[in-house]
């Protein structure tokens, strides 16, 4: 019989399942091999003791649900056309050099994000989920992390920025560099091969690192980019630009709404890692997350721009780090904040209302890329 090694969870439930690992009664095959049947009820999202490779019979309803509508908001970068971007960006006279600054600096922090948010996943996240339901989520939300990616190279390709300064931007700009600084250790606690959940401590550490993820990186870090570019559309400036981030919003939105139900189905699953001294700790990482995006809005606009200035952002950052506290069951860090940018959530709901498919007439090369002869 086939063994693996026991990784956290990685390969942990594939073949090699200890008798205790609640099980359905074993059958015997035509081979006279034992076969194990899943019972939906012992299946957990950390520390499961079920078949990894078997999704149904299904658990967690919410983790498929999702993973078929982030199927049905499929949408490709080099499919939307950039000419309007173009002109504006090589004409002069049209933007202005915050305008400017705020595309640059943009780029210049997603060009890598996505990259970071794919390598967490893929190297890190994954193995430690026992779910197949949420694995394959997961694997989903990691083909959306390289298309995002895509649309922000494929922007900055389409309007011929310089891309050593784009992609070193998180090495070279202090307000960047500092955001990525702060995930960093949360990526690298996963991604460490010798990492295994199984105990309080270490899945305290996993939880946390999700947290961060979901809540600060996809769910706060990413917002005042968003808005920026978001604003710029509004006003009829870079719109190809513009609706590549709507997708991606709308993408990025589902992802942290995804993880909040990881999160919130773990804390269900195990109650005791909620422990006081755990919340507080979130809750000083959120107050720092915030405080390092506001350093980046201010970097990004040293004078009001758009319509748009820093201390509205202070605001708009109070408001999303309490929405997120909430969604996971900690009270609220800013007492009292309100959205100054009430048309982002419009956004964010796409929805049928501007299908990606139901705009574009494309023909999709699946039966002429598949040779018979
Ligand atoms: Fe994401």
């Amino acid at each position: 019989m086939l063994q693996f090694e026991e990784t956290s969870a990685g390969t942990a439930g594939i073949l090699r399942q200890p008798a205790d690992a609640g099980l359905a009664p074993a059958q015997a095959s035509a081979d006279g091999a034992e076969l194990r049947r899943v019972n939906v009820a012992d299946k957990r999202i950390i520390n499961g003791q079920t078949d990894v490779n078997q999704l149904v019979p299904f658990k967690y309803k919410w983790a498929w649900d999702k993973y078929l509508s982030a199927c049905a908001n499929h949408w490709m970068p080099q499919e939307i056309q950039m000419s309007r971007d173009i002109e504006l960006w090589k004409n002069p006279n049209g933007l202005t050099e915050d305008e400017r600054r705020i595309v640059k600096r943009n780029l210049g922090f997603f060009v890598t994000a996505d990259s970071l948010a794919a390598n967490n996943i893929v190297l890190g996240t994954y193995r430690h989920i026992t779910a197949p339901e949420c694995r394959q989520y997961l694997l989903r939300q990691a083909f959306e992390e390289a298309i995002h990616t895509h649309a922000y190279q494929y922007i900055v390709e389409s309007l011929g920025l310089n891309e050593g300064e784009i992609f070193n931007a998180y090495h070279e700009v202090p307000s960047i560099r500092a955001k990525d600084e702060f995930l960093i250790p949360f990526i690298d606690v996963l991604t460490n091969p010798s990492f295994k959940t199984g105990t309080p401590e270490n899945d305290q550490k996993l939880l946390k690192s999700l947290i961060v993820f979901a809540c600060l990186m996809e769910g706060l870090f990413f917002y005042v980019g968003f808005a920026q570019i978001l604003a710029l559309g509004r006003q009829n400036k870079m719109t190809g630009a513009a609706e590549q981030y709507q997708y991606i919003l709308r993408d990025e939105s589902m992802h942290c709404n995804f993880g909040i139900d990881l999160i919130n189905t773990i804390k269900l699953e195990n109650p005791h890692l909620w422990t006081a001294e755990f919340r507080e700790e979130l809750r000083e990482l959120f107050h720092k997350g915030v405080e390092l995006e506001y350093r980046y809005a201010e970097d990004t606009m040293p004078r009001g721009v758009l319509g748009l200035n820093a201390a509205m952002f202070k605001e708009y950052l109070r408001f999303i780090a309490n929405r997120r506290a909430q969604q996971i069951g900690l009270d609220p860090l800013f007492e009292g904040a309100t959205n100054p940018f009430p048309w982002m959530a419009e956004m964010i709901d796409l929805k049928k209302e501007r299908n990606f498919f139901e705009t574009r007439v494309i023909e999709y090369q699946t039966g002429g890329a598949l040779s018979w002869d």
